[in-house]
C-alpha cells in the first residue's frame, strides 16, 4: 500500500511563504494498495494536482473511489477540479455518509450550481456512482473498508482500510469527547483507558493499526478556546494513538493559522509526549507531496466493536421516534427546534416519571433524558429502563443531558446505563450530527435483526 498527501491544510487553503514545507491545499490523500485499487480520501483543493499526475500517469479511462469523509467545504472544494471526473469513459465510486441527512449527490450538486461553477455535476463525462453510507464495513476493490461516526459539527465518517497486510485509520475533523480534560492525557497512560465511552470506541477503531492519519488542528494550550469547533488537539491525538497501540501517527488537518515552524513546534510538543510515556510511536506532520508506505505486518487488530455487516444506507429511511425529557422548557425547545427539520417524531416529557410512561408506550429510538428533574432524574430513569422487561430497552441509546461534564459524573451516567452524554450549553449542529450518529447506529442494528 501506497500513501500520497495531496492536502493536509484544515478548514481554508493557505497557500503562501509560510506554509510552503506543510503545504497549503485542503484534505487530500491518495492511497493506492498492491492489486491496482484507487482509492482518494477526500477532494479538497489538494485534489486538483492529484487529478493532472493521475491523468499524467496513466491513459484515461481511469477507475477510482472517492471517500469523504464529510461535505465540509475544505473536503469537497477540490472535487469540481478533479480531472479524472470529466475523462469519458472513467468510472468512480464516491462514497460519503447519508442516511437520514442530505444525500452526496444533492450536496455536491448544490456546489456546483451555476453561480458558482460554470459545470454542472450531471455534465461530467465520467460515470459516476453515489453512496450514502453509515457505520459499518464494506469492500472497495481489494480493500476492506470500516467506517465509523467521528464527533463533528457535520455527519462525519472516519475510514479504517485494510489491504497488503497492512492498516490504516483516516480521521479527521473529530472532537474529543471527553472535552473538559484532553490535557490530563488518560487515555495514553500506561494502563489507562478512555473516560468516555466514545473515545474508548474511536481507540478501539484506531486499535492496532500500521498508521493513523488523524485531525491535530489545534494544540492543548489553544484547545480551551475551541471547544465544539469539530476538531482535536494534537496532544489528545497522540494520547489516542498510543492508547491504541498504533505505530505510526501522521497528524494533519494543520489549522490555517499554523506556519511551517508552529507545525515543528508542535511535533517536538507530540514526540516527546509519547517519549515521556514510555512507548514507541513515530509522530510526524503530514506534508504535501510526502509519499510513504506504511509497514506490512500481520493484521493482528481486532475488529472494531461494532461492525455492521452492510454499509450502504436504505434509501428512504422510516421516521425515527425521538423522546425528549427536560423540566426546563427553554431546552425542550431548542431541541424541538433542532431536530424538527429532520423527519422526527418528538415526544416530550418535563419529569422523569412522564418520560418512564411515554418511553414504554411508544419505545423511541432514542432518548434524551437531562440529568437533574422533579421526581426520577435522568440517572434513575435510564437505571429503570435498562432493567425493564421489554428487552428493547436494553441496547436503546439513551443520551444524558448534563451541565457538567466532569469525569466523576461522567462514570456515574455511564454506570447508569447511558449511551452518551450531551452537555450544556449546546451547540446546534453538534446536536443534529450526534442525534444523526445515534440514530444511524440503532437503524444500522435493526438492519442486521440485532
Ligand atoms: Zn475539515
Ligand atoms: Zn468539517
Amino acid at each position: 500500500m501506497r500513501i500520497r498527501f495531496w492536502g493536509t491544510r484544515g478548514s481554508l487553503a493557505t497557500p503562501g511563504p509560510t506554509t510552503l514545507r506543510y503545504g497549503g491545499n485542503t484534505s487530500c490523500v491518495e492511497v493506492r494498495t498492491d492489486d491496482g485499487t484507487l482509492i482518494v480520501l477526500d477532494c479538497g483543493t489538494g485534489a486538483h494536482r492529484l487529478g493532472q499526475a493521475l491523468l499524467a500517469e496513466a491513459k484515461p479511462p481511469l477507475r477510482g473511489h472517492l471517500l469523504i469523509t464529510h461535505t465540509h467545504w475544505d473536503h469537497i472544494q477540490g472535487f469540481p477540479f478533479f480531472a479524472p471526473v470529466f475523462t469519458e469513459g472513467s468510472e468512480w465510486d464516491l462514497y460519503a455518509p447519508g442516511g437520514v441527512g442530505e444525500r452526496l449527490e444533492a450536496v455536491l450538486s448544490a456546489q456546483m450550481q451555476h453561480p458558482y461553477f460554470p459545470v454542472t455535476l450531471a455534465q461530467l463525462s465520467a460515470t459516476i456512482r453515489y453512496h450514502d453510507l453509515v457505520e459499518g464495513a464494506l469492500t472497495v476493490g481489494g480493500v476492506r473498508v470500516v467506517a465509523q461516526y467521528l464527533n463533528h459539527p457535520a455527519l462525519t465518517l472516519g475510514y479504517r482500510l485494510e489491504a497488503d497486510g497492512v492498516s490504516i485509520v483516516y480521521a479527521v475533523d473529530h472532537e474529543p469527547h471527553m472535552r473538559d480534560r484532553p490535557e490530563a492525557g488518560r487515555m495514553g497512560a500506561p494502563g489507562a483507558s478512555a473516560l468516555h465511552a466514545e473515545d474508548a470506541r474511536h481507540v478501539a477503531f484506531l486499535e492496532g493499526t500500521d498508521l493513523v492519519i488523524h485531525d491535530a488542528q489545534y494544540t492543548a494550550a489553544e484547545y480551551p478556546d475551541k471547544v465544539n469547533w469539530g476538531h482535536c488537539p494534537a496532544e489528545t491525538a497522540v494520547d489516542y494513538a498510543l492508547a491504541a497501540h498504533v505505530r505510526r501517527l501522521a497528524l494533519t488537518h494543520h489549522d490555517p493559522l499554523r506556519d511551517d515552524d508552529a507545525v515543528d513546534r508542535l511535533v517536538a510538543i507530540c514526540r516527546e509526549r509519547a517519549r515521556q510515556a514510555g512507548r514507541t510511536l513515530d509522530v510526524f506532520a503530514a506534508a504535501e507531496g510526502m509519499s510513504l508506505e506504511p509497514t506490512r505486518r500481520e493484521l493482528r487488530a481486532p475488529r472494531p466493536r461494532r461492525p455492521a455487516a452492510a454499509s450502504t444506507a436504505a434509501p428512504s429511511a422510516p421516521a425515527h421516534v425521538v423522546l425528549i425529557a427536560d423540566d426546563d422548557p427553554v431546552v425542550v425547545e431548542l431541541l424541538k427546534a433542532t431536530l424538527r427539520a429532520e423527519t422526527f417524531q418528538l415526544y416530550t416529557a418535563t419529569d422523569g416519571e412522564s418520560a418512564l410512561r411515554i418511553a414504554r408506550a411508544v419505545r423511541p429510538s432514542l432518548i434524551l433524558l437531562d440529568w437533574l428533574m422533579p421526581g426520577l432524574d435522568g440517572t434513575q430513569v435510564t437505571r429503570a429502563l435498562r432493567a425493564d422487561a421489554d428487552p428493547y430497552f436494553r441496547d436503546v441509546p439513551i443520551v444524558l443531558l448534563t451541565a457538567e461534564a466532569g469525569a466523576t459524573k461522567t462514570q456515574e451516567g455511564f454506570a447508569a446505563g447511558a449511551t452518551d452524554y450531551l452537555t450544556k450549553p449546546f451547540k446546534v449542529p453538534f446536536v443534529r450530527a450526534r442525534v444523526r450518529a445515534w440514530l444511524e447506529r440503532v437503524g444500522a442494528d435493526s438492519e442486521r435483526g440485532a
